[in-house]
């Protein structure tokens, strides 16, 4: 049963400016005809898609943009994405810590680079800067290069080949802490978010040791309504929420067109009970 609808915000997606297929502005573009109301453009690890877009973007009164970001971490050795939303992205402050990731994630993609060549594959940093265009490389920019040279079927190949948690590609070194990350994104005034929880695979016993550190960092709201989160877990972090007092947040992880479980806009209903992340946005 799809329980997705859509929502007039959307709180979580990418562009080009880091492993998402659309340019700011088609997706800026995209959710307007869309219908949507708040777009905060959270891309890997930067800013700078909401910048070139403030600056130079064509922007309509009925779609308000919203800096934000997704922050990379560590956390337990897993590797946690922390959604910032609100931040001031032209301060000093936050254009040091995009500095301190652009180092992280160069140093992570030589390492990369290295342990995906030493296991077979046919691949060069040319290619995979090639493949990211202006954005930081990835792990999705070496998945696509992969599938357009026949070396796997699709993304979802590549990742559970090489790429995805556990295998050889799941190069974390050089993420901050998640209580880093956090500190960051509320040092520059933004609401710092636990992204995806359904995605890290945890027990329940982790999962609230999570929530209980998050919180601690000074995480405020957690994403509870993701598409492709089961309706229990759901209902579980609804409680977890409400208990702790965390906002309930959620978004799509929207990337490219044409994913249908990832449509701009679209995720689970909200909660009828908790205090939603969207209402104190807008204070
Ligand atoms: P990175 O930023 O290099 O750590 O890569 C993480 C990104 O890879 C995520 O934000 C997703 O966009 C993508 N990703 C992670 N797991 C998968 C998967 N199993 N299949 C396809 N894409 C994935
Ligand atoms: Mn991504
Ligand atoms: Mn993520
Ligand atoms: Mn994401």
């Amino acid at each position: 049963m799809n329980t997705n609808l859509a929502h007039d915000w959307e709180m979580h997606c990418h562009s080009h400016a880091s492993d998402g297929v659309l340019s700011p502005q088609a997706l800026y573009d995209q959710a307007l005809s869309a219908g949507l109301s708040h777009l905060v453009l959270t891309d890997h690890d930067t800013a700078a898609g909401y910048r070139a877009l403030h600056e130079g973007g064509e922007l309509s009164e009925q779609l308000r943009l919203w800096p934000g970001a997704e922050l990379s971490s560590l956390w337990l050795s897993r590797n946690i994405h922390i959604v910032g939303i609100g931040m001031d992205v032209f301060s000093d402050a936050w254009l040091d810590v995009e500095r301190r990731y652009v180092h992280a994630r160069e140093q992570r993609f030589e390492r990369l680079m290295f342990v995906l060549r030493r296991a077979g594959l046919d691949i060069s940093e040319a290619d995979i800067r090639a493949e990211a265009g202006d954005a930081l490389p990835g792990r999705p920019h070496v998945a696509r290069f992969l599938v357009k040279s026949g070396q796997a079927k699709d993304s979802a190949q590549a990742f559970k080949r090489w790429l995805g948690t556990g295998k050889v590609g799941d190069v974390k070194q050089g993420w901050p802490p998640l209580e880093q990350a956090v500190a960051d994104i509320r040092a520059c005034g933004g609401k710092a978010v636990l992204a995806h929880p359904h995605r890290y695979k945890l027990t329940w016993r982790k999962l609230d040791q999570l929530l209980d550190d998050f919180q601690q960092a000074g995480g405020e709201a957690v994403e509870v309504c993701c598409p492709a989160m089961q309706p229990p877990m759901r209902q579980r972090l609804v409680e977890r929420c409400i208990e702790r007092d965390l906002l309930i947040g959620g978004g799509s992880d929207f990337h490219q067109p044409d994913t249908p479980w990832a449509r701009l806009g679209w995720y689970p209903q909200w909660p009828s009970q908790g205090k939603r992340l969207v209402d104190a946005l807008l204070g």
